[in-house]
């Protein structure tokens, strides 16, 4: 399997990073459309082609064993694989939120009712220190953000952003000011308020309030700033390798054979699919192929879309769903996605709002995890790629869910079986008894 991501270029690092060891075995930024390379800083769109850039390195040789012994050893968070990550080797010494290590499910209820015999996990990011995944993507953001001297963190946030990026700030000592759509979730929109920094509604949908952000921080107004998902994006992309990582490693040191990741802009996705590459290049895991499969909500499904039109390019589309943490209807690496599904033989599905509150209740009945609407998008994606054979039940299945269901109330419906006088009498009469 080609591994451009890992090749190692002696000639890029000689060259030097103005930076020192600040970002460990990362040694420049590459386009990921023409290849050309440029040295670490804050930009992310190539000089040459405007292709998005991303992070390469030169990492670790030798022994996989040493290797394999010096994570496990590491810190119980994401910095355990710091020597894979552009950050310092001293990076978890640093005030941080420390995120990451969230548990790898054994959802062996969740397993009989769909039919899964090879084995079904479910990825819990809800674990997280702001409940979702977005923890570890900020985290390697902050740390790009100190060393370039940033001090205004901010971000455009579909919600879960937001509140990782305020958090972050809370604890780094860094002023935060972040962008969200007006009409968000009320869970969301006070764990985005609550740590101090400055929120700010933005009456469009997320893609307005993505543009609005590229535009500020052309201007003088944004000055200092560091967007942790647009002018920092190479860095905070690299936090979702993790993912990859941590899953192999609880499986203890192996592939997934199939894995269901959910798709708003497509950067998880596809840094899940360079972290388990980088595994495998770094003799950390054995090669076997794996499928990955992205799932979508009905109501914002531009790539799944795409996937199944057989198309190239992803149509951008004016997202209606309960899934708000997803609802991206420009996708930046829908592309990519695409490419990565095909590759590796999985997919790209969607499901309905009624098929997502399904799932979300489906996975808290089974499990007792209570997912946000994104995880209902990858549990009611991965019953329907089961019924339509695109999963195989026989392998090794992993599903992510990314978010906490707290953060999104609204969506289930859920209250007491009866409400009733404090009798005997009054319980008897509601039938709850015996069984
Ligand atoms: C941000 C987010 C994702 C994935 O986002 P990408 O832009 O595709 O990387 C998934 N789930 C939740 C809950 C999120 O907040
Ligand atoms: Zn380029």
């Amino acid at each position: 399997m080609a591994v451009e991501a890992v090749e190692s270029r002696t000639t890029a690092s000689s060259s030097g990073s103005a930076f020192g060891s600040a970002f460990g075995p990362a040694v420049a930024l590459s386009c990921r459309e023409c290849g050309e390379r440029s040295p670490l800083g804050p930009v992310f769109a190539c000089a040459s082609c405007f292709g998005p850039l991303e992070v390469a390195y030169e990492l670790p040789t030798g022994d996989p064993e040493e290797l394999r012994r010096r994570i496990e050893a590491g810190p119980a968070s994401i910095w355990r694989y710091a020597p894979l990550l552009p950050v310092a080797a001293d990076v978890a010494e640093r005030p941080n939120l420390n995120p990451g290590l969230t548990k790898l499910v054994k959802a062996d209820n969740l397993a009989r009712e769909l039919g899964v015999t090879g084995g079904l996990y479910v990825k819990d990011d809800s674990g997280n220190p702001t409940h979702s995944f977005k923890d570890r993507v900020v985290a390697v953001a902050v740390e790009a953000a100190r060393t370039f001297g940033f001090t205004t963190l901010s971000c455009s946030s579909t919600g879960n952003l937001a509140g990782a990026v305020g958090a972050a700030a809370a604890r780094a000592g860094l002023r935060s000011c972040v962008f969200i759509p007006h009409d968000l979730e009320a869970g969301k929109v006070v764990m985005a308020a609550v740590y101090g920094g400055d929120l700010v509604g933005i009456e469009g949908t997320y893609d307005d309030v993505n543009r609005f952000c590229s535009e500020l921080i052309g201007d003088p107004l944004g000055e200092g700033w560091g967007f942790v998902n647009v002018n920092l994006r190479p860095y905070y992309a690299e936090g979702s390798k993790t993912l990859a990582y941590e899953i192999c490693e609880q499986l203890g040191w192996r592939l997934p054979d199939q894995i269901v990741v959910p798709v708003a802009s497509g950067s998880q996705l596809t840094k899940i699919d360079k972290g388990l590459r980088e595994l495998v290049a770094l003799g950390l895991v054995e090669d076997r192929p794996y499928k990955i499969f992205g799932a979508q909500a009905e109501g914002c499904a531009p790539v799944s879309a795409a996937f199944k039109a057989g198309h190239e390019v992803v149509r951008p589309v004016r997202p209606d769903t309960i899934a708000k943490s997803l609802a991206i209807g420009n996708p930046a690496d829908g592309i990519y996605v695409l490419d990565i599904a095909r590759r590796t033989g999985g997919g790209v599905e969607d499901v309905d709002d009624a098929a997502v509150v399904d799932a979300i209740r489906l996975l808290a009945r089974t499990e007792g995890i209570f997912a946000e609407t994104a995880g209902g998008v990858t549990v009611g994606v991965t019953r329907k790629l089961l019924a339509s054979g695109a999963l195989d039940p026989e392998l090794t299945t992993v599903v992510l869910n990314t978010g906490d269901g707290l953060k999104t109330l609204d969506a289930v419906a859920a209250g007491p079986t009866a409400t009733i006088r404090p009798t005997l009498d009054a319980f008897r009469a509601a039938g709850l008894q015996g069984r």
